[in-house]
């Protein structure tokens, strides 16, 4: 069981967003639905924050994982872009904190989400095709919960 405990305290660290595959219970959030890990109970469930404002954690029997396709980045960004700071906070696809009003920034052509100027502008040169799109799950708010990064709010 401690055994159990361990590799899910390091596979699904507090702060990283996973996906629901598979729940069993009748008042499961649905398929898909995204959450935010807050930790690892003494059983080895795994206790989400689910983005429906369900709590139920996902036992060893229920199936999470964590953000892996352009489309769940997506879904993931658009509620990192609810909970970006209204002042100094981080740009989600450089990691760089963005001084002043996070609406003075460049809201990102991939989600609904603020992003620095300079990867705003790296952005609009993707969309032209003069450079190459740094996909979606290579994003710092993407990469960096996932191994222990924290909710990334901030
Ligand atoms: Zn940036």
């Amino acid at each position: 069981m401690n055994e159990l405990i361990d590799t899910r305290k390091r596979d699904y660290p507090a702060g990283c967003r996973v996906v629901l595959d598979l729940m069993d219970d009748k008042y499961a959030p649905p398929q898909g639905t995204q959450g935010t890990v807050t930790g690892v109970d003494a059983r080895g469930s795994i206790m989400v924050d689910w983005d429906n404002g369900s709590g139920l954690n996902a036992t060893d029997i229920d199936r999470v994982y964590k953000i892996s396709t352009a489309d769940e980045a997506v879904i993931t960004l658009n509620w990192y872009g609810v909970h970006q700071r209204e002042t100094d906070s981080r740009c989600p696809r450089c990691g760089e904190i963005m001084l002043g009003p996070t609406t003075r920034h460049a809201l990102s052509r991939y989600a609904q989400v603020y992003v620095c100027d300079r990867c705003g502008m790296e952005e609009s040169l993707e969309k032209t095709g003069i450079t190459e799109a740094k996909p979606l799950t290579e994003w710092c708010a993407i990469k960096i919960p996932s191994v222990g990064g924290g909710a990334w709010r901030r």
